[in-house]
Order: structure tokens, then sequence, then C-alpha cells
């Protein structure tokens, strides 16, 4: 057998320590939800729309714990609802920020991208707030999907408040609300679970489905639904508009839990 040059196995040595180096510099992997293809960054920079979300790389643990949490939530949805509803570019991050401001989420459906942190808003948030960001955050990218709007005004949904009801200055207003709970479901007035939905339609919306999917919340909002024919009204028209976007049947396994809300 031929013996191998010094240059030659420094040359092989090199080559090896930069496979090395590329194996273990993981920071996305792509998988299969919901029989969707989906790209799942958590250790590197993916540029938004606005140039304006930052954070810091989650540790592989902190990524592996919310990557399981997040595929057993988006399970949830029909199959092929991650690509309706313009989310196949998941980006983890730890103390994620948009502007400089400390958020659970950043919706970015003009790239199909979410970006999600895995420590919530600013290190603040249980489990189970994590997951109603996660579907919550879903929405907005689902409604864009729909009316190419993030904030769009629909007229109905409008007219399924009472009468003489008016929005608030939108979602973001919330950040500097001062200390205000706004999340928590007080019911604070007729058609609203909680104060963040007065602020804007889309909020409005987006709570009831994060309610709707979540395990922890649900029986509560359904609780609440039954008892508050405008929550029971739009939690119907949002489920509506949701399975159009889906192609899904309103019987289908998952979403037949939301039914229980406005089903007689
Ligand atoms: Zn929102």
């Amino acid at each position: 057998m031929k013996k191998l040059s010094a240059k030659k196995i420094v040359f092989l040595l090199a080559f090896c320590f930069t496979c090395l180096i590329a194996a273990n510099a993981v920071n996305a992997v792509e998988m299969t939800i919901g029989q969707v293809r989906v790209n799942v960054t958590f250790n590197a920079r993916v540029a938004d729309t606005w140039n304006k979300v930052t954070y810091a790389n989650p540790t592989q643990a902190e990524a592996d714990r919310y990557i399981a949490m997040m595929k057993t939530e988006l399970e949830k949805y029909p199959p092929g609802y991650l690509q309706k509803a313009r989310a196949t570019h998941l980006i983890l991050g730890k103390n994620l920020k948009i502007d400089g401001v400390a958020r659970a989420a950043v919706p970015d459906p003009y790239g199909n991208r979410l970006y999600l942190s895995t420590n919530g808003m600013a290190g603040a948030g249980s489990a189970d707030y994590l997951v109603h960001v996660l579907h919550h955050e879903l929405n907005h990218n689902a409604e864009y999907a729909i009316w190419n709007d993030q904030y769009y005004r629909w007229n109905e949904w409008a007219s399924a408040n009472r009468a003489g009801f008016a929005y608030g200055q939108g979602g973001a207003s919330a950040y500097s609300g001062g200390g205000r709970d706004y999340y928590t479901m007080t019911h604070p007035a007729p058609g609203f679970g909680n104060i963040y939905q007065t602020l804007a339609q889309e909020e409005d919306r987006s709570e009831i489905v994060a309610w709707l999917m979540h395990d922890v919340e649900r029986d509560a909002f359904i609780r609440l639904c039954r008892e508050d024919a405008v929550i029971r009204r739009k939690a119907r028209m949002i489920n509506q508009l949701l399975l159009k976007l889906s192609g899904a049947r309103a019987q289908d396994v998952y979403w037949q839990k939301a039914n229980a809300c406005f089903a007689n």
C-alpha cells in the first residue's frame, strides 16, 4: 500500500476537523408537521421583513423542549395547514424583541415566517403561556394568508359585537399599557374574554383561537361561550373562517372540540 505523504495527512486532518465543526453547528432542522415540510431554525439569525427582530440563541436543551411542545400543538391543525397559513419557517429565539421591545412572538407572514420566543416575553411565561402564544400568533399568519392583510377589518365581525362598541388602538398598545392585566380571562365586557381582545379585531380573533386550541384553557372559554351570545357568535365565525382556509371538515377530530363552544 502506498504510504500517505505528510502533506496529505495534514490535508485529511484539516478536512475531518471541518466536517466535525459543520456537524456540531446544527442550526436548523427540517421536519414534517401536519404533512407540511417545515424549516425550524434555532441557532442562527434569519432576516425578517422589517430588519427589526433580534434574539439570542436558545441552548440545545431549550430548543429541544420548545420543538417538542410546538410539534404537539401544531399537529392539532388539519393536514397542510401550516402551508396554507403561511408559517412554514419557524424561527426560535430567546429574549425575542422587535425594535428593542420584548415580544413572545413576531408573525412575519410576508416571508412565511413565524418568530417564537422559547422563553416567552423577556423570560416571563409559563409552559401554558408558550402554548397560548403559539396558537395566537399562528392565527395572525393565517389571517394574512386569507386577507393579504394582518389587520383586516371584517365588517361582519364588527357587527357581531354589541352596537356602539369600538376596538382600541391595536395589540401593540398593550406594550405601553403599564401594569394593566390584559390577558387574564376576566370577561371584562359582553363579547370579550379579556381586555386584550378589545384592542383590535385581529387580537380578538387570535385570542379565541388560542383558547380553543389550548387543552388547558379550552374548558374555561367554552363556559364563557355558553353564557355570552356575542362570544359564541364570534367563536363560530372564526372557526368557520379557519375551516375554510384549511379545507378541513367541521367534524375533523381536533376541531370538533372547538365546536363545543357553539354547539347546542
Ligand atoms: Zn396578536
